[in-house]
């Protein structure tokens, strides 16, 4: 039985898995895909202290060495539910069973989706959900982002050097991202702001073609990249977990869910600021409380 079993391998899980491990407890990650979650799709981090010329590829990877140097154990599965057990909890993945004293819950957020018709069949066939990594199947082509926020912005300004025309598509009238990333979209020369209007219809044979608006207007194009916000990981969930209305879990700056011996960290938790350094400063958190936990309950 490991005495923490961290699900997700983003900065909060792993710094968790860092801290516990460095307390002499046995500690094992679970993550379903890769290691260093979504900050790995950032092109360059500049607001994290004593890195500033890092990439989110570089702090990923850097982070997930310096865990298993340390003696973390980290499995890619995927985790479907987690149960009660006499003296801690069973966790259930794709392909095994592991079980825990205590829990780390470090599931991070998934982009929110549009919610249309066809969306999920194109997708990959021409809907993405991240620039830095998709935006280079698109030199030369026609491209459009839906979302009116800083990361929306982000995308068309990163689209528009490799594609050759790109379309950014808003509901409202005016953009909620800051002044500065709006003065550089409208520099852009093949940058055009479609505002009120949202995306309707994803149309095409194998792959994406073409979009149609509610303003009626269509557009021929060859990607769509949503970027309209984040949604927390809810799964894995164990039964009896407190979550916000809006479904993250429900946790204050101690990281204590309503569950002893499950804990959270990261951007699944409800909190003011989703950034790098609060995710990091939860993992810390959190580890330092299922510590205190497992020193309570010997
Ligand atoms: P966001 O600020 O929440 O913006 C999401 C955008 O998507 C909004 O414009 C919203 O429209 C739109 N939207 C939401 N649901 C939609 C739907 N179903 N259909 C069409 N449009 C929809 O999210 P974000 O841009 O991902 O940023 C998240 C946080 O990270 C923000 O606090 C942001 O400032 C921060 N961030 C900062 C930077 C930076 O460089 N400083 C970079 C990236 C992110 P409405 O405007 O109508 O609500």
């Amino acid at each position: 039985m490991y005495d923490i079993i961290v699900i997700g391998g983003g900065p909060a899980g792993l710094t968790a898995a860092i801290y516990g491990v460095r307390a002499n407890k046995k500690v094992l990650v679970l993550e379903s895909t890769a290691c260093g979650g979504q900050i790995i799709n950032t092109t360059h981090i500049e607001n994290y202290p004593v890195a500033p010329h890092i990439t989110g590829l570089e702090f990923g990877q850097t982070l997930e060495k310096q865990a298993e140097d340390l003696g973390v154990e980290i499995e890619f599965d995927y985790v479907l539910h987690i149960d009660p057990i006499e003296g801690g909890f069973q966790v259930t993945t794709d392909d095994d069973k592991y079980t825990a004293k205590t829990v780390i819950i470090a599931t991070g957020t998934n982009p929110r989706k549009l919610r249309l018709e066809n969306e999920d069949r194109f997708t990959g066939r021409g809907v993405s959900f991240c620039a830095t990594c998709d935006g280079n199947f698109y030199k030369g082509k026609t491209v459009a982002v839906v979302g009116g926020g800083n990361s929306a912005a982000h995308e068309a300004l990163y689209l528009s050097d490799i594609a050759e025309k790109v379309y950014l598509i808003h509901r409202r009238n005016e953009l909620r991202a800051s002044d500065a990333l709006i003065d550089q979209l409208r520099a852009r020369k093949n940058i055009e702001l479609v505002l009120e209007a949202n995306v309707v219809e994803l149309s095409g044979a194998d792959k994406l073609e073409r979009i149609k608006l509610d303003t009626d207007r269509e557009i021929e194009l060859n990607g769509l990249f949503v970027s309209i916000g984040r949604v927390p990981s809810v799964e894995p969930l164990i039964d009896g977990l407190e979550l916000s209305e809006d479904k993250y879990v429900t946790a204050g700056e101690e990281c204590i869910t309503n569950i002893p011996g499950v804990f959270v960290a990261g951007d699944v938790r409800t909190k003011e600021l989703r950034q790098l350094v609060t995710a990091t400063s939860d993992g810390a958190m959190a580890a330092t409380q299922a510590i205190n936990y497992l020193s309570a309950n010997k």
